[in-house]
């Protein structure tokens, strides 16, 4: 491939981007945008629409067919609009974690964007990385790659660096290639880029297996469900209507029909699933300014009724920039000062400075655990800069103390280099490298350094350094060091050990090749060095989210690899623990504990400490058995089945791996708890939005039915206040936008002092039924037959009057007030979305010109009623006449009245149900 140990330079790399292209594998072909846009046309709604028009014209009302036609095109045209929009939003969202590679170019490890590789680049691999192109192994520790993707096949395959001779294997079997799309469940190890993109395996078969098709989320199922049953229920309605005209009023068949349709058309919520979908697209958009990037709208409704947030610690409930404050040998403890990664500052013990040279414990301490490690540091490229770091910031920080100890690293490296490697993994908690010796030193050519978890590393010690010598291990010796680290930890502060096993040649158990090397053989019989003790404090915005979770009714449980006391010190400072005797579960425990027991732990404060990440898995089952809806956090590989199994699998963004990130449903981009919490809040934003929306177009049903309902009963003898096509512009027209605007309502004060959702609850339940039809919807009745009857009364009554026909046959005063009733709609309207936006709180605490969408829709619908009632040509198609001043003084005192009724509701409510005026709940807040 014409590549070399220090990888490509970067001119070779971009004269071959231009040879072999981008590594991008092209999606398959997308639903075509035309059959998109024509279902807008072709629902059963758009149809009678079609059918109506039809009939219309056979029955001689042209402008009428005309008119009808064009408000299901604005209707259709309007709902593309918005599927686009929320389409928009998804696709952007993919855009905006973009995927990276570790490679070796001129010389050095760089991170790439994966379209940038090319074939011959030298790609690192590390457990839980995806694999981004098809290549060849040329080095491998432990490496193992799940190649289920490919092959189907679960169980991860073995992968090595050594020639393959046997023949009549598949190309998934061979040993030594590793392709795209699979993932390394473990080890790690270097690869020579051979295919890229579309010319790799994944590639070839990619247009069969591709499948973008996004799943219906549970709400989106349920609204769909819900408007079908409406669209049953309309139908029954408008059949009854038609008959009861035919059968009382005499109309004539064209006509009933185009009266029954008015009351199909009124109440089937049509705009409902598009400005669902849009809704919770804009909500996506939200979460991802506050870190978190959802994938799918379903697991935005799951956010909204998630009850327990189970989380790991490190970096996610803490910083993750770790600082070694103490080391600890047998002999003595040393006090390491300096901040960050910035390797200034001193070893101190006994009142004097110490350097690696001067003790020989400390400078094994120091090496081996700098040796031990694979993080790099990057000093700052500016004076007065910081320093960062490459990898993972327990490891980084060992770099640093041993630099502060005085040690030269690259010295160390060449003098002592590393052969082998045994890779962390939480299972063990633990890692080795091996090494050669300069020299043989009492018959060892090698030497592992082991650097974990303490009770694990001192589990596996037989002997013990102990001021340069070595002595066996001893209960005392091993309660001492036990001590030393329970003292670090109750302080919350995180301790490693560190020991060393001479390997020497013709050891009876070792293997005689490095590369068989493994954790049985290399792990026992250590010789214990001492502890390396780092702190992590907890991320400052932590502790008032976690408040923020108590206040919503969301328990938070800590599931962490690390120490029990660390573990539950952390918790404490954070306030995830309150009670003197939380009860402690580490991972041994666990395996011992019975899930009835389990579950009813699981219902105090308990804190899980030293667990392996299969058994979050386990957690999150009983969780779930017991009602709750759970989100877990994770970022390995062996962290996925919990991701997959939880109602919200939440990966890590910056330390996450591929394979974590691929199975969760939201990423966090800045690790941080913080963010999940935000998620939740604009989850249940999101949900009681929708809710304000159907109960702002159902209301409308009302004053645009009771009317209808009126004239029939009086068999015409109160002449139709409300025509179809009026009841059709308030429907497709008027009320469109301001309902829209109710979507992107920011959260209410109190969204997250409730508790949460329970997620077999209905969006659309009794109490919202009663609110809109009961309550909302006779306020716009009553305002809409006032309006009709003031204006008759004005002009004096007209009984029976002439409905169907054109504008210039019809009689003055019905039009100026059936015009009125329209009207009276419109502006009521204008209260009842103001009265949608809040739940209980006042609607002035949040700002009543606060929505600027909600504003925008109020002046749209305000010019188009006043435009229908102007202009001439629409006068004829609507049934409208302009109206007069003392019209308009009635019409503006319609939105103050409804929103002040409205008003007076909710303050009663406030003062009953204990809210205080921000809607905040006192009992919840007593809950407290
Ligand atoms: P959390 O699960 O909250 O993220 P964690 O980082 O402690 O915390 P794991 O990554 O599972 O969890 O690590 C488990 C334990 O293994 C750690 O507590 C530590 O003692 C040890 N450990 C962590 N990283 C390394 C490493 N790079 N080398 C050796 N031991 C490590």
């Amino acid at each position: 491939m014409g590549t070399a140990r220090a990888g490509l330079t970067a001119g070779e790399a971009s004269a071959r981007q231009g040879r072999y292209g981008k590594n991008v594998i092209q999606s398959a072909k997308k639903k075509s945008q035309v059959l998109v846009f024509l279902s807008n046309f072709t629902h059963l709604m758009a149809i009678l629409l079609w059918v109506a028009g039809i009939i219309a014209f056979a029955a001689g009302m042209p402008e009428l067919g005309v008119a009808v036609w064009l408000v299901n095109v604005i209707n259709g045209c309007f709902s593309y609009w918005q599927e686009h929009q929320a389409d928009k939003a998804t696709e952007a969202l993919k855009k905006m974690l973009p995927s990276y590679v570790s490679v070796i170019r001129d010389g050095s490890e760089q991170k790439i964007l994966v379209e940038d590789l090319v074939p011959g680049d030298v790609m690192l691999l590390e457990e839980g990385d995806k694999v981004s192109a098809d290549g060849r192994v040329v080095r491998a520790n432990g490496l193992q790659i799940d190649q289920s993707t490919l092959t189907g096949e679960s169980n991860p395959v073995r992968k090595t660096s050594d020639a393959v001779l046997e023949e009549g294997l598949t190309h998934a079997e061979t040993p030594n290639l590793v392709f795209e799309g699979t993932s390394v469940s473990e080890g790690n190890g270097r690869v020579v880029v051979t295919n890229i993109g579309m010319s790799t395996e994944f590639g070839k078969i990619a247009s069969l297996t591709q499948n973008m098709e996004e799943k219906e989320s549970p709400l989106q199922r349920q609204l769909d469900h819900l408007t079908k049953q409406i669209t049953v229920f309309a139908l029954c309605m408008g059949v009854a209507f038609f008959a009861l005209d035919v059968a009382f009023v005499h109309n004539g068949l064209a006509a009933s029909f185009i009266f029954a349709l008015g009351m199909v058309v009124a109440f089937i919520p049509e705009g409902l699933l598009p400005t669902v979908t849009l809704s919770l697209a804009m909500a996506v958009q939200r979460m991802s300014k506050r870190n978190a990037l959802v994938k799918s709208l379903s697991s935005v409704e799951a956010l909204g009724s998630t009850s327990v947030i189970c989380t790991d610690k490190t970096g996610t409930l803490t910083q993750n920039e770790m600082t070694v404050n103490h080391l600890w040998t047998p002999a003595r403890e040393y006090e390491v000062t300096g901040v960050g990664y910035a390797p200034r500052g001193e070893i101190r013990a006994d009142g004097r400075s110490y350097q690696a040279a001067d003790d020989d414990d400390l400078r094994i301490l120091l090496t081996g655990s700098a040796l031990c490690s694979n993080a790099r540091l990057i000093a700052p490229e500016k004076e007065g800069g910081r320093y960062t770091v490459l990898g993972d910031p327990t490891e980084a920080c060992l770099l640093v103390s041993a630099q502060k100890g005085g040690l030269d690293l690259q010295e160390e490296q060449r003098r002592i280099p590393r052969v082998r490697e045994l890779p962390f993994e939480s299972r063990r908690k633990r890692m080795s490298t091996i090494h050669q010796l300069e020299r043989p030193l009492d018959g060892a050519t090698r030497v592992a350094f082991v650097k974990g978890a303490p009770n694990e590393v001192v589990r596996l010690s037989t002997k013990v350094r102990v001021n340069g010598e070595v002595v066996p291990m001893s209960d005392s010796l091993r309660s001492r060091i036990m001590n030393a680290n329970d003292g670090y930890a109750e302080d919350g502060l995180r301790v490693l050990a560190l020991a060393y096993r001479p390997i020497h040649r013709d050891e009876g158990g070792v293997p005689a090749s490095v590369s068989e090397y493994d954790p049985q053989t290399i792990e026992r019989d250590l010789t214990f060095v001492g502890l390396e003790v780092m702190q992590d404090p907890p991320r400052p915005e932590v502790a008032a989210a976690v408040e923020e979770c108590r206040r919503a009714g969301i328990r938070v449980v800590m599931i962490t690899g690390d120490y029990g006391l660390t573990a539950v010190s952390i918790a404490r400072k954070i306030g995830i623990v309150r009670g003197s005797h939380p009860r402690v579960f580490s991972g041994p425990e666990l395996e011992r504990t019975s899930d009835e027991e389990l579950r009813r732990a699981l219902r105090g404060e308990v804190v899980f400490a030293r667990m392996a990440p299969e058994q979050k898995l386990r957690v999150v089952e009983n969780l779930q058995a017991m009602g709750e809806v759970v989100a877990v956090t994770g970022d390995g590989v062996n962290d996925s089945p919990a991701l997959k199994k939880a109602d919200i699998g939440v990966a890590m963004g910056i330390t996450g791996t591929d394979v974590a990130k691929e199975a969760a449903d939201m990423i966090l981009t800045d690790d941080n708890f913080a963010s999940i919490v935000s998620a939740v809040e604009e989850g249940r934003a999101v949900y009681a939005n929708i809710r304000k929306f159907m109960l702002y177009i159902l209301n409308s049903n009302v004053p645009e039915a009771v009317p209808s309902a009126v004239y029939l009963l009086s068999g015409g003898a109160v002449p139709l206040p409300l025509t179809t096509m009026q009841i059709l512009t308030i429907d497709l027209g008027t009320d469109m936008l301001p309902a829209l605007g109710l979507g992107s309502e920011p959260p209410e004060a109190d969204v997250m002092s409730r508790p949460p959702r329970d997620p077999n609850e209905h969006l659309l339940n009794a109490r919202v039924m009663r609110k809109a039809f009961l309550w909302y919807g006779l306020l716009g009745a009553v305002s809409s037959l006032g309006a009709f009857f003031f204006a008759q009364a004005a002009a004096g009554w007209v009984p029976g009057a002439r409905m169907f026909g054109v504008g210039a046959d019809l009689d003055p005063v019905y039009v100026r007030s059936t015009t009125m009733a329209l009207a009276a709609i419109v502006f009521s309207q204008i209260g009842e979305v103001m009265n949608c936006r809040t739940e209980v709180s006042s609607v002035f605490s949040v700002g009543l010109l606060s929505n600027r969408q909600v504003d925008k829709g109020i002046l749209f619908e305000v010019a188009l009623i006043v435009l229908i009632t102007l202009l001439p040509p629409l006068q004829g198609v609507f049934h409208t006449c302009p109206l007069t001043a003392q019209d308009y003084l009635f019409l503006v005192l319609l939105p103050p009245a409804v929103l002040l009724l409205e008003e007076g509701r909710k303050a009663i409510v406030r003062r009953h149900g204990h809210y205080d005026r921000n809607g905040v709940r006192a009992d919840a807040a007593s809950e407290r």
